[in-house]
């Protein structure tokens, strides 16, 4: 069935994909981003999905751009939280606010974003949320005392309300991310992707962004109603959770 789905940060990387898979299944998608205009356009212009420009780390941002959202395509019955950003340096340099823009980014969207839809969930008895967390919040990293802090708290968001929720007919899941193949990982100098980076994955290769779309497209359907409160690790055997 076609339903409403609001993809967080979806229109770049992971997201982008995330929009795209959405939408080839069928789903009416809307993609929210923070401030690159130009990515946002030439994505716009690629797929069709319209774009709404809020910063996810604002909770009055996030209930004007939802509220804009359900005005132009009717109520969200999926949500993916999938913005997210880094800001690494070891911990005895990390400044308050590098540790607020992590947390508020990664952490803090998952109360604002859902807080705005959880009702009319609630109220029409479905729903559909996946959040993006990533294998650094299930092993922790090295640089990365904020991410790895937020993206473990989004672990436990996702527990918490798949509890609160079941009943209801809403879904709520986490993806943990190893290694994807983004423009963030492709600065990365060849040299230290093959001596460093692949010798830690078992698959020997960086896993595409379709690979964690594919999976949001399989929780955020109707057959996976029975899945809830779940962490689908998808790391290339990089770290088995
Ligand atoms: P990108 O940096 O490629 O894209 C991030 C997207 O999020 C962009 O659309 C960006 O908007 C948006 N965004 C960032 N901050 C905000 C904000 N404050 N408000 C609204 N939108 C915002 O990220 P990736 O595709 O690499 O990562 C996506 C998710 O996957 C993140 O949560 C990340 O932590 C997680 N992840 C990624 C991994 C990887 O290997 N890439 C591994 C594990 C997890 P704009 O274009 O305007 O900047």
């Amino acid at each position: 069935m076609a339903r409403v789905a609001l993809v967080t940060g979806g229109t770049r990387g992971i997201g982008a994909a995330i929009s795209k898979a959405l939408k080839a299944a069928g789903h009416a998608v809307a993609a929210s981003y923070a401030g690159n205009d130009s990515a946002a356009e030439r994505f716009k212009d690629e797929t069709g999905i319209p774009v709404y420009k809020w910063d996810v780390s604002s909770f009055d941002a996030c209930a004007a751009g939802v509220k804009q959202v359900e005005a132009d395509l009717g109520p969200i019955d999926v949500l993916i939280n999938n913005a997210g950003i880094t800001r690494d340096t070891a911990f005895h340099k990390m400044t308050l606010e590098q540790w607020n823009a992590v947390i508020n980014t990664n952490l803090g969207s998952l109360f604002n974003m859902t807080r705005q839809v959880i009702e009319g969930m609630r109220a029409r008895k479905f729903g559909r949320i996946v959040n993006i967390s990533s294998i650094n919040g299930q092993k922790g990293q090295f640089g990365q005392v904020n991410y790895s802090a937020a993206k473990a708290g989004d672990i436990g968001f996702t527990k918490a309300l798949a509890l609160e929720n079941a009943r209801g007919g809403i879904t709520v899941n986490a993806i943990c991310p190893g290694y994807i193949n983004t423009e963030m990982v492709q600065a990365v100098p060849k040299d230290v992707l093959e001596k460093a980076i692949l010798p830690l994955i078992p698959c020997n290769r960086l896993g595409e962004a379709e690979e964690i779309a594919r999976a949001v497209v399989f929780l955020a359907g109707e057959d996976a109603g029975f899945i809830t409160g779940s962490t689908l690790t998808i790391n290339g055997g990089q770290y088995m959770a």
